[in-house]
């Protein structure tokens, strides 16, 4: 029995010894940098999924955003409305108060006049006429008891006509008072409803740009294994294309650096970042030149940098460029290039926010500050 385990074990360690002497180191690690990519591939497009789902949402919500501007408008106008109509009212109802106050007034003062003519019975007339001094003065004053009268009741008329006018007016702003409200009651509900929705979308574009986040973090992560191996493939060939000489780099672009190598503060993750490289500004198409003369080693597409090519200068030292389109670049994995050849053209393809280059010098695989060999 312990013998029998005993062959098998060896048996087993001599199959596997042989079969490791068998698989070089280089394909091993050729065949792991292909499994890599591959996991690149693949989260590219979880990635590219994600940002199509986020500009979907973009879009919803931008619609949304343009119907609650909509809404707010009319809402807005809704409530002036409002307000406006029932200030109207109260100068209605304060207006219709005065005429009620004045007619009523006026019914007393006529009322009265009329209640002494009648209690003194024609007496009051006639005393009133006869004592007139002449005929003028009792025809004035008969004519001047009737005009009394007839005015009397020109004005009641007149105001009585004014009281029915200030209460249809009333009736008609109470009316459009109550029709507003009404409008004003269902615009502010739908706006809150809204602003509901749009709440949750800016939720769920958080979420998702959370997520996304995520999966950078990931693919830098597979980017630094690359990294890895491409130093671990330097090392193995021992450099045989050792054309550094040690000089200065040609800058790779005509621009400004607008990012420096070194720690970055994230204003709203109110984290610090590694920025690995240099950032050039400078337009789409301007010319990326070969820092320094070298082989090409990858030239492919990732997702946070774009369209990359990598340079291997010999002497553990490679460059990097990012962010270009695959039609822009004119240089291909084995290719021999010379220092300050156009290798690629700018672009804004990948996490950028703008055109730029971003530039990386690696030092045995690892990212090192590019200034000095710029220098
Ligand atoms: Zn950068």
């Amino acid at each position: 029995m312990k013998r029998k385990l005993f062959t098998k074990l060896v048996c087993g360690w001599t199959s596997l010894i042989v079969g490791a002497t068998l698989l070089s180191p280089v394909i091993i690690h050729a065949e792991k940098i292909e499994e890599k990519k591959e996991n690149i591939k693949k989260r590219d497009k979880e990635i590219q999924q994600l940002e199509k789902e986020k500009a979907y949402t973009k879009k919803e919500l931008k619609s949304i955003f343009a119907e609650l501007e909509e809404k707010k408008r009319k809402l807005a106008k809704l409530d002036k409305e409002v307000f406006s109509l029932e200030k109207k009212l109260r100068d209605k109802k304060k207006k219709l108060k005065k005429k009620e106050t004045r007619i009523n007034e006026m019914k007393q003062l006529y009322e009265g006049r009329l209640r002494t003519i009648y209690q003194q019975g024609d007496m009051f007339y006639i005393e009133s006429v006869l004592n007139a001094k002449n005929l003028d003065q009792f025809i004035s004053r008969l004519s001047y008891i009737r005009i009394v009268e007839k005015r009397d009741r020109e004005l009641i008329k007149r105001y009585q006509q004014d009281q029915v006018i200030l209460k249809k007016e009333k009736e008609k702003y109470e009316k459009l008072l109550a029709d507003r409200k009404k409008k004003a009651k269902k615009a502010h509900s739908i706006h809150s409803r809204l602003i509901k929705d749009y709440k949750e979308h800016e939720k769920q574009i958080q979420e998702l740009a959370k997520e996304k986040e995520h999966l950078e973090e990931a693919n830098e992560e597979e980017r630094k294994q690359i990294r890895d191996m491409v130093r671990k493939q330097q090392q193995q060939s021992k450099s045989k294309s050792s054309t550094y000489d040690g000089g200065t780099f040609a800058r790779p672009v005509k621009g400004e650096i607008t990012s420096t190598y070194g720690m970055r503060y994230h204003p709203i993750r109110k984290t610090y970042k590694m920025h690995t490289g240099v950032d050039f500004g400078a337009s789409l198409g301007t010319p990326i030149y070969a820092a320094a003369g070298g082989k090409v080693i990858q030239s492919r597409p990732s997702t946070g940098y774009g369209y990359i090519v990598v340079i291997d200068h010999g002497g553990g030292l490679s460059t990097l460029y990012a962010h270009m389109y695959a039609q822009d670049v004119n240089v291909s994995v084995g290719q021999t290039v010379s220092k300050g050849q156009k290798i690629a053209e700018v672009g804004n393809n990948g996490w950028s926010t703008g055109p730029h280059l971003h530039f990386e010098v690696l030092k045995n695989g690892e990212h090192t500050d590019p200034m000095p060999y710029l220098k």
